[in-house]
């Protein structure tokens, strides 16, 4: 079994996440006692968002490939950055360390093909949603992306980091999100995104029948079988 490098704690809310699927993928495949081969290097979230918030994404990249090197040096096959968002700085990662990275918009963009969908609506914090390290990986593979518009891009984000990132759920913001989907579907999404490993802490398939795409649990499915892989 391939070891995986996860570079969690963005937030440590969703990287319980993470861990756990992981793990339940390697036991559902494996069977018996088995478990996942993982390292996790949690990061302290609040230097990232500042670093967010003030556009020095430089920064938070050398905070992040510093962490990616710690993994490879502990033995790690492979990277996951268990966050959409910071993905826009993987290619400053990828540069620092030997070992690939597991991007999750090209692993999203897999099941979207999958279920053959062409238009998605996209949800995530507002770098995700109107910047386009993100859009770009998706559009590169055929995939119409859209966006609420900025009112709602304001909801969406406040959402993420003034609840879902400190570990409260509230139904009002379900309802917010839920309202939010619907207008994406009336644009002609086909599917959507769960662009923000939180936002399943909120929004569940059950809650409503547009196809979601959890990208928490696509991003560590994909990583457990892929640690699998030869196995
Ligand atoms: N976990 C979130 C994401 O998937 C937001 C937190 C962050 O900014 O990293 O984008």
């Amino acid at each position: 079994m391939k070891e995986l490098g996860l570079i969690g704690g963005m937030s440590f809310e969703s990287t319980i996440t993470y861990y756990q699927v992981i793990n339940e993928t390697v036991k559902r495949e494996l069977g018996g006692l088995h478990s996942a081969k993982c390292i996790l290097y949690s990061v302290d979230f609040d230097e990232i968002e500042r670093y967010q918030a003030s556009g020095e994404w430089a920064k938070s990249g050398e905070v992040l490939a510093d962490a990616a090197k710690a993994l490879e040096r502990a033995g790690a096959d492979l990277i996951v950055i268990c966050t959409n968002t910071m993905h826009k700085v993987a290619p400053d990662i990828a540069k620092a360390i030997d070992i690939p990275i597991l991007h999750i918009a090209d692993m999203t963009a897999l099941e979207l093909k999958k279920a053959d969908i062409h238009r998605v609506g996209l949800l995530g914090t507002k770098y995700t949603m109107t910047q386009d390290f993100y859009k770009d990986v998706l559009i590169a593979k055929g995939i119409d992306v859209l966006v609420p518009d900025q009112e709602d891009i304001e909801v969406v984000n406040d959402v993420i980091y003034n609840e879902l990132c400190l570990g409260i759920i509230k139904d009002i913001s379900k309802e917010k999100y839920l309202k939010i989907i619907d207008k994406l579907v009336q644009k002609g999404a086909e599917g959507i995104i769960l662009g923000c490993t939180e936002i399943g802490l909120l929004i569940k398939q059950g809650d409503t029948d547009i196809p979601l795409f959890d990208t928490t649990l696509i991003h560590a499915q994909k990583a457990a079988l892929i640690a699998l892989e030869d196995h």
